[in-house]
């Protein structure tokens, strides 16, 4: 077995097959953890002979994205790794293992707060589901320094945590700067675009920190480019996904008419996994996402023709102006099929 950089927590998976007496079990791994998928799997075979594992190997990249649904006659469990669950009625049982990332947070924290202007006094702090196990590590080096650390609960995600469709817990932060613990320059984007406060991006896969305010100018140039494109199109598909957190029916139906009230034509296109060669075939000029925010920002480049957030959508129709741009979201309050 290789050496895992995630805690996998064999254990309880163990003792959840036990205890359910499942035989045919599914896993399922985000992209960025589906080189492990072998050794895990091969880690529960060996304590439990009989059971049937089977590896999910279609792209997944959030709790919004379950298994369930797909082979679920055969399964007794699935076991999603790396995500927190989303309020979301599943098909079967899901067992979620968060999956949390053995790397360091010391460095790169200490290296954030390096770039911390003297001025500041007050920090908030946000990370992603595969460090949350160490908040209070977190707090504690920060606050040693002298600051006082502040963070808050959003609608469905904890204290201090933020998904890349759901920023709430960072919205209403009274803070000088935010410390964003984390790999991926979405979610800090997110945090700078919904709080306009420095964000500071302290990476504990490499051990160092980074400002974001470049990449920020890049994709809000990036951005404007695409909505100042999308200006002449006068044919739009809305791409609406069937994943069950990803499926924004009444907003799909609610673009069409704002659509067509404006003159233009529209027209729903419902997908499972959204890639650019699927909407090759339809003669539209510019396509909205209600599916997962993150297509429209992070495959940008991937698609000939402009991909809109649903906000973008408005800055075209001119019922929204560029100074109000916002990131898109998808926050489910209640259990959703
Ligand atoms: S919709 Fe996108 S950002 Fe939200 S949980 Fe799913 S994959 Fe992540």
């Amino acid at each position: 077995m290789s050496t895992l950089d995630y805690d996998y927590k064999f254990d309880v998976i163990i003792n959840k097959i036990k205890e359910m007496d499942a035989g045919n079990i599914i896993l399922q791994f985000p992209e960025g953890l589906k080189s492990d998928a072998i050794s895990v799997s091969d880690t529960i075979q060996e304590a439990l002979p009989d059971v049937n594992i089977i590896i999910d190997a279609d792209p997944c990249f959030g709790a919004c994205d379950l298994a369930d649904v797909k082979v679920n006659k055969h399964i007794d469990l699935v076991v999603h790794f790396a995500h927190t669950p989303l309020p979301i009625r599943t098909d079967c049982p899901v067992l979620f293992i968060e999956a949390h990332s053995t790397a360091d947070v010391e460095r790169p924290i200490l290296d954030a707060l390096g770039r911390v202007d003297s001025t500041v006094k007050v920090i908030g702090l946000v990370t992603t589901t595969q460090h949350m196990h160490k908040l209070d590590e977190m707090i504690h080096l920060i606050e040693s320094r002298g600051y006082t650390v502040k963070l808050d609960k959003g609608m469905g995600t904890s204290p201090g945590q933020v998904l890349g469709c759901n920023f709430t817990s960072i919205k209403n932060l009274d803070v000088d700067v935010i410390i964003y613990v984390g790999s991926g320059d979405f979610h800090a984007l997110g945090v700078k675009l919904f709080t306009e406060k420095p964000v500071i991006l302290a990476d504990p896969f490499i051990g160092q920190s980074r400002e974001i305010e470049e990449f920020y100018d890049r994709i809000l140039r990036i951005r404007f480019a695409r909505i100042a494109k999308a200006q002449s199109a006068k044919s739009f598909g809305i791409i609406m996904s069937s994943k069950k957190g990803q499926l924004r029916f009444d907003l799909a139906i609610r673009l069409k008419q704002l659509i067509r009230e404006h003159g233009f034509d529209a027209q729903i296109l419902n997908m499972d996994y959204v890639s650019p060669d699927l909407l090759l075939p339809y003669n539209l000029d510019a396509f909205v996402m209600t599916a997962c925010p993150r297509i429209a920002i992070d495959d940008s480049a991937m698609y000939k023709k402009p991909v809109l957030t649903p906000d973008e959508l408005e800055i075209v129709l001119g019922i929204r102006d560029w100074e109000n741009y916002q990131m898109d979201e998808i926050i489910i309050h209640d259990e959703q099929t």
